[in-house]
């Protein structure tokens, strides 16, 4: 194979084309064994007619050379394949991973409702926690990988703005309203409601971004904020961002924090835990819908997470304008935040409501006194059920005796609404909000109140869930098709299904549930 190139070399030398003869080849040994040499030559004597008469050649063994070289080049190719295989690997297994976390929780969950002794109870609990943990850190190391190996693909669905920002925000208030964190929205009246992009992705980021911005503040307030790119005129580009009184960044953490595996500060990591890899998560997620990431942070002031992405809206205005029905009307707005203040106060302008604001309730009183005393009382009085820890019984009570001139509209947090609602549905209070609420909850209850549609009876459901399925099962039970083909989340479902009183019919695979499904109704 390799005699023609080294003739063709050795020609190039005698005929002076190349000022040496140089090359590799293979030749065979004796015992039949190929070996690489290298070849030097040099001819050192030629006759009158210039023809070489006497060369002097150099033959030396690079055999061994030679296999090394070749071994790295496999190797090289082995470890990138590895690699490949690996991160297809992972990222193909999140099923299987999964699947069995959450047997593990689910049955978790079934023991602690069985009865148990105190200890048992406390050993289970941790145990919860921990598997808890595991599964955030499993999610996370999961979808980096599937990131990572160019496996997640976007899935551009027309969708509401509104809507996803308030469904992630309110999966997250449970966590804020036990730290006694405020948690706002903020959608900007411009911000169209009907965009196309990928619904699910975007949740997935603004929950990790207000997730951090919860773990990492004690105190103050979260605010959750849309608005359109006003610096490029006819864009469709949306930034959102995240803000936080938390801990705060300091600046030489602050360039590689959306790298994978980073965490500003191994101390704080160590007290709220994470692996470093929900920012990577983020960033790279934000990458793929073509938008940017950034940062503004000062430790112990806390931190803003913003970020832009192109979504494009065939609708421009947006929702709920030109809702004139409370033009003229006046509300007192009651609320520790100045963010929620304004908030409260920006979207009743836009309704035509005249407000005022008070950040205290002993403010707020006077404010009532006066304008009734005045004989022109305010219509809506919106106030926190807590300020600064203070509950407002004491308004609400006052708000009974005097006979109900105003529409009081409670606003609740999680925690509270619980404990709460029944106290204020006893006081008669007009109707009450959970936080975080967007401006379509906010209409919806001043139309409750004011009785703009003369249809609502009882003012005090408008915030329960609509249907309760645990209540209406508790009378009748569902019939319910289970298509599982674990063993294990089977009896999981089945056990969780039957403990609410339905019978549940299991199908191990799809073509099980279409039978089945052909044969009886669920
Ligand atoms: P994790 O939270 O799992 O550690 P992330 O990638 O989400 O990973 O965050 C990386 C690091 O950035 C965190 O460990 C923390 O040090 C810092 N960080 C993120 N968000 C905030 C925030 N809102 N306030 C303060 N520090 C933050």
């Amino acid at each position: 194979d390799d005699f023609a190139d080294f003739q063709s070399r050795l020609s190039e030398h005698v005929n002076k084309r190349s000022g040496c003869l140089e090359t590799e080849c293979r030749m065979r040994a004796k015992n039949g064994e190929w070996t690489w040499w290298q070849v030097r030559g040099l001819i050192t004597a030629r006759d009158s007619e210039n023809k070489p008469v006497r060369m002097l050649v150099m033959h030396r063994n690079i055999s061994a050379a030679r296999k090394v070289q070749s071994n790295l080049v496999t190797a090289k190719d082995q470890a990138e394949s590895a690699m490949a295989v690996r991160g297809a690997f992972v990222a193909n297994m999140s099923h299987e991973i999964r699947t069995p976390m959450n047997g593990i929780i689910g049955m978790i969950e079934l023991a602690l409702d069985t009865q148990l002794d105190p200890e048992q109870r406390n050993y289970l609990k941790i145990a919860k926690t921990s598997a808890d943990a595991l599964l955030t850190v499993v999610n996370d190391i999961l979808d980096f990988s599937k990131i990572d190996a160019g496996k997640v693909e976007l899935e551009p669905l027309e969708f509401s703005v509104r809507d996803v920002v308030l469904e992630a925000a309110r999966v997250l208030a449970i966590n804020a309203h036990k730290k006694t964190l405020e948690l706002i929205v903020d959608v900007e009246a411009d911000v169209p409601n009907l965009v196309s992009g990928d619904p699910t992705r975007l949740r997935q980021v603004i929950l990790n971004l207000a997730g951090n911005a919860i773990k990492f503040t004690d105190r103050g307030e979260i605010v959750i904020r849309v608005s359109l790119d006003k610096t490029k005129p006819g864009s469709t580009e949306l930034v959102f961002s995240v803000s936080d009184t938390g801990v705060g960044i300091p600046a030489e953490s602050q360039s590689g924090i959306f790298e994978a595996f980073s965490q500003a500060d191994v101390s704080t990591t160590r007290r709220f835990g994470g692996t470093g890899l929900g920012l990577a998560i983020c960033s790279r997620l934000i990458e793929l819908m073509q938008g940017r990431i950034w940062l503004k942070s000062e430790p112990g002031k806390g931190s803003v997470f913003s970020f832009a992405i192109p979504l494009a809206s065939k609708q421009v205005a947006a929702q709920a304008q030109g809702d004139r029905s409370f033009a003229g009307k006046r509300a007192l707005i009651v609320a520790g935040s100045q963010n929620l203040s304004s908030f409260l106060k920006k979207t009743l302008k836009g309704l035509g409501v005249e407000c005022s604001q008070s950040s205290g309730i002993d403010e707020a009183h006077i404010s009532i006194e006066r304008t009734r005393a005045l004989g022109f009382p305010y219509d809506f009085i919106i106030a926190d059920y807590k300020i600064a820890g203070t509950s407002n019984e004491e308004l609400t009570k006052r708000w009974c005796a005097s006979g109900k001139p105003e529409m009081l509209i409670m606003m609740l947090t999680m925690e509270n609404q619980r404990e709460e609602l029944k106290a204020l549905r006893t006081l008669g209070v007009s109707t009450h909000l959970v936080k975080p609420f967007g401006e379509s909850d906010l209409i919806s209850a001043l139309r409750l109140v004011a009785d703009v549609d003369g249809t609502s009876n009882d003012k005090f459901e408008l915030a329960e869930p609509s249907v309760d399925l645990d209540e209406l099962a508790a009378s009748e039970g569902l019939r319910v098709l289970l298509v599982e083909d674990n063993p294990v989340n089977q009896e999981l479902a089945m056990r969780l299904l039957q403990k609410r009183n339905h019978s549940v019919f299991v199908a191990n695979n799809g073509s099980e549930a279409v039978d089945l499904f052909e044969k009886m109704a669920f």
